[in-house]
């Protein structure tokens, strides 16, 4: 129920062209929404629940009644995927954590885990480095994913110590997380770890629950679209990261967002 998605939990977008000091998510969500609105735009909050794409207009039900459309476009974005161990759900908000830019600064001066391997498991490592006392980056292969300027980074870092070849079997602490236990994936051996918090950035699951069945989705669920953000039924279009696994940058999705509003256009213009 609020506008941006994972952008607007973005402590500081530092890749977007125009702010060369980069600009905190919220704020920049909120002039992407203040200009929409000066064109006409207008924002309303509600969940879509089903859709129908069979025939035009396209129907999409909400709670609070259905809307019909005679274009549509999707950008539901991504959720983060969950290690789905035990302790990790009863322990999310007290310690278990899917975002740094969020919560990173309740673990001043404490010592946590980052679990993964990728860009955004070192990011928000580094990020964490601003806060916590130390960061155990836990990575279940002894080479990681980052891209190599970001591990250069990071392995200067004295507060980021790693933990190749790890896994977490379970996440305890009651009421707030005190211990995970780890487990090396080449020897078996098993070991407990004090840590408060646990920050979890092993990917992400785009969200087309809603589409399947009626859209072109690949393999990992993403839906298909063209370079035209065009997907597999015309009228309807896709954009950022529901669309788009590889580049997931926030310019990216803008780019995607005004080629799929363009399209739109078009396509009402052609089916006057
Ligand atoms: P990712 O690249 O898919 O990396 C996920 C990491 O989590 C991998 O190291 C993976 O291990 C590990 N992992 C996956 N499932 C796991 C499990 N069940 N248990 C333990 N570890 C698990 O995801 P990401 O880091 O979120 O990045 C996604 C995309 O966004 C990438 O294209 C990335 O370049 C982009 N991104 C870009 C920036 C930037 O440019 N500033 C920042 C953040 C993200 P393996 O390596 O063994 O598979």
């Amino acid at each position: 129920m609020e506008l941006g998605g994972q952008v607007a939990i973005t402590h500081s977008v530092e890749n977007y062209p125009g702010f060369p000091d980069g600009i905190p998510g919220p704020e920049l969500v909120d002039a992407f929404q203040k200009q929409a609105e000066r064109f006409g735009a207008t924002v309303e909050f509600d969940t879509a629940t089903e859709v129908d794409l069979s025939e035009r207009p396209f129907k999409v039900v909400t709670y609070s009644g259905d809307l019909y459309t005679e274009t549509l476009i999707i950008t539901t974005g991504a959720t983060p995927v969950y290690l789905d161990v035990p302790g990790e759900k009863d322990l999310t908000g007290r310690g278990v954590s899917y975002c740094a830019t969020c919560d990173g600064h309740f673990f001043q001066g404490k010592d946590v885990i980052v679990v993964g391997g990728g860009d955004s498991a070192l990011e928000e490592g580094l990020f964490l480095t601003r806060y916590a006392n130390s960061i155990k980056v836990v990575h279940r292969r002894d080479e990681l994913r980052a891209h190599a300027l970001l591990q250069e980074r990071a392995f200067a870092n004295p507060k980021l110590e790693f933990y190749w070849d790890t896994e977490v079997q379970e996440i305890k602490g009651d009421p707030t997380v005190n211990e995970v236990q780890l487990i090396n994936n080449k020897t078996g051996e098993i070991r407990s770890q004090a840590t408060e918090g646990v920050f979890i950035f092993i990917g992400h699951r785009p969200n087309t629950e809603l589409f399947q069945g009626k859209l072109e989705l690949d393999e990992q669920g993403y839906i298909v679209v063209d370079k035209y953000a065009h997907t597999s039924i015309p009228g309807v279009y896709a954009a950022g990261e529901v669309a788009d696994p590889h580049f997931r940058q926030v310019i990216t999705s803008a780019g995607m967002g005004a080629a799929a509003a363009m399209e739109a256009i078009h396509f009402l213009e052609e089916n006057e």
